[in-house]
C-alpha cells in the first residue's frame, strides 16, 4: 500500500518522534522548529565528541577523528580567546581551500560565540579585503596562498599550510599543545546569537553578508536528516534499515558556501560519518576517492554530477559504495536525472533547493516523486512554510506563478549592516527568494525563472550587476549588459554584451576584469553592440530581448 507525504509527515514529526516539531517566536511571529535538534553550534560541537575515534575528516593521508577534531577547536578556541581577545559578536574570517583547518577554524569560532565569516577563496585580494572590512574582522585565518596575495591588511593573520608573511603567525604555532583535557572556554549562547556571515550578491553589485544564527545552524542537519527519512518512509522502507552503516560523504563543493558547510558538513558533524575533502574539484579525482575511501554519498552541485558522469573513467572505478546522490544550489536539467538513471540506475538522486539565506535546503525532490516529476524542486521541508506572492506580497492561488517565498527557523536573520536589504528582502517575516515559481494541486513547487539578475556558473553565483559596474570601469566602455550562456555542463556561462567608445578587444576587457573581479565571474563570451543597448522605459535593460538578440533563445 502507497503513504501519502501527509501520512509520512505525520510519522515522522509525531510526538516523541526524531522530528516532533515546536514553535518558537520569530520572523515577526513563530515559527515551526525541530524540536530535538542541537540549540546551537556549540551544542552540536560538544555532541559530536561522543563519536570519539569514528573517523570525521580525511584529507588526502590524513585523518582526524571526531575526538581530535573536537580537541583542536577547543584548543583554537583557546587561543583565539585568550591570545587576540576574541569574544563573543567578534568576527572570525576563514578564507582558505576546503582544508580540514577551515572546519577547525569554524568550529573554534562559533564555539565561542563569534560570527565566523566564510570568504569566498576564488576572490581576488580586493573582493577578500572587502569582505574583511565589510564584516569587521579582527582575525583572518587563511592559507599561504591567499596570505601571499593579501597584503597590507589590519586583521590579526593566521595561515595554514604555506608560507607565514611578516607579521602573521603560523596556525601550528598559535595552536602549540593539543592538550587531552581540554574544554571550550565558557560562553553563553542563545539559539538567537549570529553566528556566521555568508557573502552573497543582491542588485546592488557589492556582496552583502548573510547574517545565520546559532538556530539556523542547529536546525539545518535535522531538515537534511528529514529530507532522507521522508523519501525512504516514503518508498516504503524502514529508515533503520541503514542504522550501523558507516556513511562517508564527498565534498564536491565549497565550504564558503552554504551547500557545503551546513548541508555537507555540519550534516556530517551531526550524524557521526566521515566527511572526504579535496584539494580541488576535479571528477577524475573524485571517482579515485569513491573508490579509495569508499564514499557512499556525494552532495553538490547538479555540475559536479554531470561532469562524474561524462568522466572517461567513470567504468574504471569501482565506485558500488556510491548510493546517494544529491544536488542543489542551481537548476538541475531534467537530462541530468536521465543520465543518472542510465548510467547509475541504482542511485538514490534528490535535487535539493536552498540559499544562502535558508541555510542550505528548504526544499528537497527525490525517490519516485522526482522520477514522477523531473523538472520540480519537490515539496518543503516540514518546518518550512511556502508561499507564491504578486508583487504586493499577497499569496497567489494554486498553480500562478509569482515569486517563492519561504519562511521558518533555516531563514537567516537578516543582512549584516544592511537595513534597507534587509527590509526589502524579508517582509511580513518572509523570506522573499527572486526566484519565480509555482506550486501544484499536491504541494510541488516548481522554479519557473529567475526574478534576480544573476547567473548561475557551476553552481557559483555570478551577479550581472557586479560585473557590469567591473565592465563600466574600463575606459572604453560606454554600456554593458551581463547573460547568461546556456552550457550543458555548467548551467550556464557568463557572457556580456557591451556598446564600445573606442576598440578594446575581448581579451582586453577580460585581463582588465581579472583584476578586479574572481575568474568565474569574467564572461566567456563578448558582443560588441553598436546601437543602444535596449531599456525599458525605467531605464532598465531589457535582457530577455538582448538574450534572444544574441543568443536566439
Ligand atoms: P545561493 O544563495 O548562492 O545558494 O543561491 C541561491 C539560488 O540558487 C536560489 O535563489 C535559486 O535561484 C538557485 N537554486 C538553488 N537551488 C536550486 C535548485 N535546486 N533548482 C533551481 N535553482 C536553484
Amino acid at each position: 500500500m502507497t503513504v501519502t507525504h501527509d501520512q509520512v509527515q505525520a510519522q515522522l514529526t509525531g510526538p516523541g518522534q526524531l522530528f516532533e516539531m515546536d514553535e518558537v517566536p520569530g520572523h515577526g511571529g513563530t515559527v515551526k522548529t525541530w524540536k530535538h535538534a542541537p540549540r546551537d553550534f556549540r551544542a552540536l560541537l560538544e555532541t559530536s565528541r561522543f563519536h570519539g575515534d569514528k573517523i570525521f575528516l580525511t584529507y588526502e593521508d590524513e585523518h582526524i577523528t571526531y575526538e581530535e577534531h573536537f580537541r583542536r577547536a577547543a584548543t583554537l578556541a583557546r587561543r583565539l580567546a585568550d591570545e587576540y581577545g576574541v569574544a563573543k559578536g567578534d568576527r572570525v574570517a576563514i578564507a582558505m581551500r576546503n582544508y580540514p583547518e577551515w572546519v577547525i577554524a569554524f568550529s573554534a569560532a562559533l564555539a565561542i560565540g563569534a560570527i565566523a565569516v566564510p570568504l569566498n577563496a576564488w576572490w581576488t585580494p580586493q573582493e577578500l579585503e572587502y569582505g574583511l572590512s565589510d564584516s569587521g574582522a579582527k582575525v583572518l585565518i587563511t592559507d599561504g596562498e591567499r596570505a601571499a596575495r593579501l597584503t597590507g591588511l589590519s586583521p590579526a593573520l593566521i595561515v595554514t599550510r604555506g608560507e607565514v608573511p611578516e607579521g602573521a603567525r603560523a596556525f601550528e604555532d598559535v595552536m602549540g599543545e593539543v592538550a587531552a583535557d581540554v574544554t571550550l572556554p565558557p560562553v553563553e549562547l542563545s539559539p538567537e546569537d549570529p553566528a556566521t556571515i555568508f557573502y552573497t550578491s543582491g542588485t546592488t553589485g557589492r556582496p552583502k553578508g548573510a547574517l545565520g544564527s546559532h538556530r539556523n545552524i542547529g536546525q539545518s542537519p535535522m531538515t537534511v536528516a528529514y529530507s532522507m527519512y521522508r523519501s525512504v518512509v516514503k518508498a516504503g522502507r524502514d529508515p533503520g534499515e541503514t542504522a550501523g552503516q558507516r556513511r562517508v560523504t564527498l565534498l564536491t563543493v565549497p565550504l564558503f558556501h552554504v551547500t557545503g558547510c551546513f548541508a555537507v558538513m555540519t550534516t556530517t558533524m551531526f550524524s557521526g560519518s566521515g566527511l572526504v575533502l579535496m584539494y580541488k574539484w576535479d571528477p577524475g579525482r573524485a571517482l579515485e576517492l569513491i573508490e579509495r575511501e569508499k564514499i557512499t554519498g556525494l552532495t553538490g552541485v547538479p555540475t559536479n554530477v554531470w561532469q562524474l558522469l561524462s568522466h572517461p573513467d567513470l567504468d574504471k572505478h569501482d565506485i558500488s559504495s556510491l548510493n546517494a546522490l544529491s544536488y542543489g544550489g542551481a537548476p538541475a536539467p531534467p537530462k541530468l536525472l536521465e543520465r543518472i538513471t542510465e548510467q547509475l540506475p541504482t542511485r538514490a538522486p534528490s535535487n535539493g533547493y536552498g540559499m544562502t539565506e535558508t541555510t542550505a535546503l528548504a526544499i528537497n525532490n527525490a525517490g519516485d516523486d522526482y522520477l514522477a516529476k523531473p523538472d520540480s524542486i519537490g515539496l518543503p521541508m516540514a518546518v518550512v512554510e511556502v508561499k507564491i506572492a504578486d508583487p504586493l506580497g499577497d499569496e497567489l492561488p494554486v498553480g500562478a506563478v509569482g515569486e517563492l517565498c519561504l519562511r521558518g527557523p533555516n531563514i537567516i536573520l537578516g543582512y549584516w549592516n544592511r537595513p534597507e536589504a534587509t527590509a526589502e528582502t524579508f517582509v511580513g517575516g518572509w523570506l522573499h527568494t527572486g526566484d519565480l515559481a509555482r506550486v501544484d494541486s499536491e504541494g510541488f513547487v516548481f522554479i519557473v525563472d529567475r526574478a534576480k539578475d544573476m547567473v548561475i556558473r557551476g553552481g557559483e553565483n555570478v551577479y550581472c550587476a557586479e560585473v557590469e559596474a567591473a565592465l563600466f570601469e574600463h575606459p572604453a566602455v560606454d554600456d554593458a549588459a551581463v547573460i547568461g550562456i546556456p552550457h550543458d555542463e555548467l548551467g550556464e556561462e557568463v557572457g556580456a554584451v557591451v556598446r564600445l567608445s573606442s576598440p578594446a578587444t575581448a581579451e582586453e576587457l577580460r585581463a582588465f576584469l581579472r583584476e578586479r573581479i574572481a575568474p568565474f565571474k569574467v564572461p566567456v563570451r563578448f558582443w560588441v553592440r553598436d546601437t543602444e543597448l535596449p531599456r525599458n522605459p525605467g531605464g532598465k535593460i531589457l535582457k530577455t530581448h538582448l538574450r534572444r538578440e544574441v543568443l536566439g533563445s
